[in-house]
């Protein structure tokens, strides 16, 4: 099963998915992800009554409001939007493929006081198949995909095993 984690890293960076995916994981070591994870505590704290937390074991989705039907993904930052919609697209094409139907996403980003509504289309299902198939063609490769150079890497968590 294809986790949101790793589709997470398809979009941002396939030696990012590939490390990961081979057993080398340094996220727990990041400041960056800590930040992360106090931005969604604290923003979220009060909230956690309102929404559920969902489990599918390679999909974990930390704030469902079942009554709306709406997952809410909170960001520290919204310069990479573009993986965060593909992130919760994958969400919402696990919660249709478990039969929990119609589902929308909102994208917040606390910090920037933005929100952005994400939807999932039949176009969308097509290409997520294509990402599920990459991902594991990429993640069996025998060798580590080269580094991609971008300003990014330097708040990645694999920054000195990638340049130092
Ligand atoms: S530092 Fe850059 S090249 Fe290395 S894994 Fe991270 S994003 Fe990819």
């Amino acid at each position: 099963m294809t986790t949101g984690t790793q589709v997470h890293y398809y979009h941002f960076c396939q030696r990012k998915l590939w490390l990961f995916s081979n057993g080398v994981q340094m996220e727990q070591d990041s400041n960056l992800v800590a930040q992360g994870k106090f931005i969604h505590e604290t923003t979220y704290g009060q909230r956690a009554n309102k929404y559920k937390e969902l489990d599918f074991g390679y999909v974990k989705i930390d704030h469902y409001d079942a009554q709306q039907k709406v997952i809410h993904e909170v960001k520290k930052s919204n310069k990479l939007e573009f993986v965060h919609v593909a992130q919760l697209k994958y969400y919402l094409y696990v919660m249709q493929e478990n039969s929990i139907k119609g589902v929308t996403g909102i994208l917040e980003y606390p910090k920037q006081r933005l929100t952005q509504k994400v939807i999932l289309t039949d176009k969308d299902i097509s290409e997520i198949k294509k990402w599920e198939l990459e991902i594991e063609a990429i993640t069996a490769q025998e060798n580590c995909p080269k580094v991609i150079k971008k300003p990014y890497c330097k708040n990645c968590a694999y920054f000195e095993y990638c340049y130092i």
